[in-house]
């Protein structure tokens, strides 16, 4: 059967099914539960998961209702060797957010190295990830479903890919919906997939309803597009292994170059999202009903009328990739501003009306309270002018008589601006060393700089849909019945 555990979860976990291991937050590693080593004849525990919050053996996950807690196995899992058990290393790295575009200034082709997207994925520094392993060690994590925003946030990055924020908005504003046809271009590793098949997702492929309508025929469909051949073939292994292939077409090949149809076939697009370094060359092949213009690499502009349909007689009738009876509605997604502006130029040529660039700036705040600094002023051994640390003690009176106030009363009254008592100084000071002080001073809140929260520009745009006199006939008929 085509379930996915993308679309249907079920309750618990299960065996050869992914699953998300959850081991804190901006952490996670996904994993396909055996309970068996496939290579492995003798007796086997199953594949283990090694991190560095100790080791959780598949079979101690199977079978448990998702959201479980599990403690780190007692188990000495030991190392390769033992009864020929092999262990799987799970190294789950911490992503960033953020598409790291040194280059952003510059030349669009140049805002990514020369293989289209493909970026080093930045790991934290080593030392601080160690010692981050010492003291984070918590001996638990937790057993989640996959879901499009885990999988974002876990999966291997083949390329740099599209988050959750952006995905979300995108996936709104291109009216991604149960049933839809969407078209993306390039695949790359994979994020937008998943959520744009969770989002025109309908029911289950074959089989057909009360009324023996097929259900295929009401099913969503994501026909996507990659020509890096590596990262074509490991998508289409792991949409497979999701269940997803039900859903998700993918087709090796160039958009720039040959277009959306596949096997002669239009994916009747209701929507489009390109994430592709030069957009404006794949638009000539979403018209409506001209034949794309024939193009070099590079260097033309798009929707230049071209000789083709005129000098070149084509035999065979153009067919468009787009839904012919809906308005269709797109995004691309470029980090350039130059790539922006080459992109809405081609899209006027082209007829596409509502054109607009939205730019999402998803900030992390961090938010903390700001400590008055009077312990500091005590560890040091008082080096602070007297002055300073009598206001600053001044000022921690001031502030645990409010929090005082506040907790007992639940009223928020000033508190009282007392002099520090010139004999209490010492003691107050030395009673304040050790102490936490976590309850002092004001809440304060930073985000993330605006260069860092940077992601892509994206423009939308919506292609209106043809509209003949016949059409209009047709829809004056019906209109005159219904009044
Ligand atoms: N949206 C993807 C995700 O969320 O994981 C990431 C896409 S990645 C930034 C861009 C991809 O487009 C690359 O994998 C690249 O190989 C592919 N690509 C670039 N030009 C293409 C073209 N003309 N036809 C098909 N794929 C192309």
């Amino acid at each position: 059967s085509h379930s996915s555990p993308f679309l249907h979860p079920g309750a618990i976990a299960k065996t050869d099914r992914l699953s998300i291991v959850h081991l804190k937050r901006d952490l996670q590693a996904p994993t396909i539960l055996r309970d068996h080593d496939e290579d492995d004849e003798g007796y086997s525990e199953g594949k283990v998961v090694n991190t560095r919050f100790g080791s959780f053996p598949h079979t101690t996950l199977i079978g448990l209702p998702w959201g479980t807690q599990v403690r780190a196995s007692k188990v000495d899992t030991g190392s390769r060797g033992r009864r020929g058990q092999k262990q799987e290393k799970k190294q789950p790295q911490e992503k960033k957010r953020k598409r790291e575009d040194p280059e952003s200034t510059e030349h669009p082709n140049k805002r990514r190295d020369s293989e289209n997207g493909e970026v080093a994925i930045s790991t934290p520094a080593e030392g601080k990830e160690e010692k981050e392993a010492e003291t984070a060690s918590s001996g638990f994590i937790h057993l989640l479903p996959p879901t499009p925003e885990n999988w974002t946030s876990s999966l291997p990055h083949r390329t740099q890919v599209v988050y959750t924020p952006d995905y979300s908005y995108i996936l709104h504003r291109i009216r991604a919906r149960p049933g839809s046809s969407i078209i993306e271009a390039g695949a790359g590793s994979g994020s937008f997939t998943h959520a744009s098949a969770r989002a025109v997702f309908r029911g289950y492929p074959g089989g057909a309803d009360a009324n023996g309508t097929s259900k295929e025929e009401k099913l969503g469909k994501v026909w996507s597009f990659e020509f890096h051949e590596q990262r074509h073939q490991k998508l289409g292994e792991e949409i497979k292994e999701h269940g997803l292939d039900g859903v998700v077409q993918i087709t090796h090949r160039d958009v720039c170059e040959d277009g959306f149809l596949v096997e002669d076939q239009s994916p009747k697009a209701d929507a489009i999202f390109l994430d592709l370094p030069a957009p404006w060359l794949a638009l000539p092949h979403l018209t409506r009903s001209s034949p794309p213009p024939k193009l070099s690499h590079g260097t033309s502009e798009a929707g230049t009328p071209a000789a083709n349909g005129t000098s070149e007689a084509s035999t065979t009738p153009f067919l468009s990739a787009l839904n012919p009876t809906k308005p269709v509605h797109l995004c691309t997604f470029s980090p350039c501003i130059e790539q922006v502006q080459r992109t809405i130029s081609a899209m006027r040529k082209l007829g596409w009306v509502d054109i607009e660039m939205v730019e999402l700036a998803q900030k992390r705040f961090e938010v903390r309270r700001e400590r008055i600094g009077i312990d500091n002023g005590a560890q040091r051994g008082l080096q602070t002018t007297p002055a300073s640390v009598d206001e600053a003690l001044a000022r921690l009176i001031e502030v645990e008589g409010t929090f005082k106030t506040f907790h007992e009363t639940g009223e928020k009254v000033e508190g009282k601006k007392d002099k520090v008592n010139p004999n209490n100084r010492e003691k107050i000071l030395e009673s304040l060393v050790d102490r936490k002080v976590y309850k002092e001073g004001n809440l304060v809140h930073r985000c993330e700089p605006e260069v860092k929260t940077h992601t892509s520009y994206l423009v939308f745009a919506v292609l209106p849909q043809e509209w003949s006199a016949e059409d209009e006939k047709r829809a004056r008929a019906k209109w005159e019945v219904k009044i």
